[in-house]
């Protein structure tokens, strides 16, 4: 069954390069109108998969994917026009440009935390270039991923766009067809099966990673300012986002300071009703029992090994549910130094010396995000210098996902390729270039032999 689908699709994925704008504009505008028909729908499926409170899924899930539908119908005549190139003296007389051709059938592999946006958004980018798509959405949101299906089936043929759902052994499955393209969003573990099964064809891919982000507060930045952004990016979605501060480094002389204000804003945020975190409408669930049970055992290593719980710790398995913790004491052989925690876990480490904080960082596998709070731009151009990431923020959290002009991803163990807007599209396209000679017209005659009598006389 999925050979013979993938196979119509890769047959069409040849029509489709030749698809008119008009056809992949209707596409992108019957999708967005399905999403505003349907927001209930999906705020539902979310809630029921994650807790998620509808206002955010308007915010981080939605308005995001419309937001990318809406860029790329406004920029698609421009983004697969040929583009120009200046030709070097030598090839004067030749004209070159680079045209952005649908990749053909593409596989995307999408994760459970933010399971309609980053299924919906690569599928935007990837119809916008005219690919065919294969969408596999994460179990472990059956909810969003049943919803996902019904969407595929009312809005387009299996040709162009086809859905399976299930477990690891049919993303196996499907990562054995000779995609010509994988858009890959989860760990970094699985991404490097996904890279593997790719090099079998050798598809391109495109991975969307995980991995440590940290964050650091420079000495005289406002503390309210830093905590009640960290307290949003942290603790959003339970701490299930891949671009959440991981950890995070605060000078020695200003710890008590933060984390006192710290919890404050954590506890202004969800638990507004002082009623505590679990009856609070806008804190979300870890996704099920089994992650639960890997973030109680991070935090019970953290404590076996010196860790301080500054506040939070409470944990229910049958609710999966944990409440916004800080963890001090931190040290590298604690497991919440060692994983991604994926989790409303944070550990705080003190410093004296910022350059010790860089080193520390540049020693590490290459985070998605370096997060930075400072005034001083002495310290900004550091920091830039002296780290390596797919994203430095500067005085902000997690914000730079909701900037789809600027293209999204990581770097080394936290991925590879960019996605969103332009980046997006361009991640399912081969940029053909395009070299045409005037008829009659050659190169230097250098170039051609017989070479001995004309370099003789050099
Ligand atoms: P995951 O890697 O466990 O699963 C992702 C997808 O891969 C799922 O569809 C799953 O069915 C499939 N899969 C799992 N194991 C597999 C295997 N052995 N072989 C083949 N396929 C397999 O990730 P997850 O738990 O769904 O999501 C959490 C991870 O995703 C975190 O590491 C997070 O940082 C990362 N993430 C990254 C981004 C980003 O944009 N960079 C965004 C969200 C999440």
């Amino acid at each position: 069954m999925t050979k013979e689908i993938i196979h119509a699709q890769k047959v069409k994925a040849k029509k489709n390069q030749q698809s008119t704008l008009s056809n992949r504009t209707k596409k992108l505008e019957q999708l967005k109108e399905w999403i505003r028909t349907n927001q209930k729908e999906i705020d539902k499926a979310l809630y029921a998969d994650l807790h998620k409170p509808a206002a955010e899924v308007v915010v981080v899930e939605t308005s995001f994917v419309i937001m990318e539908i809406n860029l790329a119908i406004k920029n698609l005549k421009k983004w697969t026009a040929p583009q120009k190139v200046k030709s070097p003296f030598h090839m004067l007389g030749t004209q070159a440009y680079i045209q952005a051709e649908p990749k053909g059938a593409a596989l995307i592999i999408s994760p459970w935390n933010y399971p309609f946006n980053l299924s919906v958004a690569p599928l935007v980018s990837a119809i916008a270039a005219g690919c065919s798509v294969t969408l596999k959405p994460s179990e472990h949101s059956p909810h969003t991923s049943a919803l996902l299906r019904r969407m595929v089936t009312e809005l387009f043929v299996p040709e162009d766009v086809a859905i399976y759902e299930g477990g690891i052994s049919i993303t196996q499955e499907l990562l054995e067809q000779p995609f010509d393209h994988v858009f890959f969003t989860g760990s970094t573990q699985v991404g490097k099966i996904v890279m593997k099964a790719a090099s079998k064809h050798l598809a391109s891919v495109t991975l969307e990673l995980g991995g440590k982000s940290p964050v650091i507060i420079d000495q005289a930045f406002d503390l309210k300012d830093a905590a009640k952004k960290i307290a949003l990016a942290r603790f959003i979605n339970s701490g299930q986002s891949c671009i959440a501060p991981d950890y995070l480094f605060v000078h020695e002389s200003q710890k008590e300071e933060f984390i006192a204000e710290l919890n404050h804003q954590v506890n202004h945020m969800y638990n507004s009703n002082a009623k505590g975190f679990a009856k609070h409408k806008d804190y979300g669930r870890i996704i099920n029992s089994q992650h639960t049970v890997r973030l109680q055992s991070l935090l019970d290593d953290a404590k076996e090994k010196g860790g301080h719980v500054e506040f939070g710790g409470e944990c229910s398995l049958d609710n999966c549910f944990m409440e916004p913790t800080v963890v001090s004491h931190v040290s590298e052989d604690m497991l919440l130094m060692k994983e991604e925690i994926f989790g409303p876990i944070l550990p705080i480490i003190t410093y004296h010396q910022l350059d010790d904080v860089l080193h520390l960082i540049q020693l590490k596998p290459k985070p998605l995000a370096v997060y930075l709070f400072s005034t001083d731009d002495n310290v900004t151009e550091l920091t830039r210098k002296h780290t390596s990431s797919g994203a430095l923020v500067v005085n902000d959290c997690a914000i730079q996902f909701m900037h789809n002009e600027l293209p999204f991803g990581g770097i080394g163990a936290s991925g590879m390729g960019r996605s969103h807007g332009h980046a997006g599209f361009l991640g399912f396209s081969n940029e053909k270039s395009i070299l045409i000679q005037r008829t009659g017209k050659t190169l230097p005659k250098l170039l051609y032999p017989p070479y001995g009598l004309k370099t003789a006389g050099i």
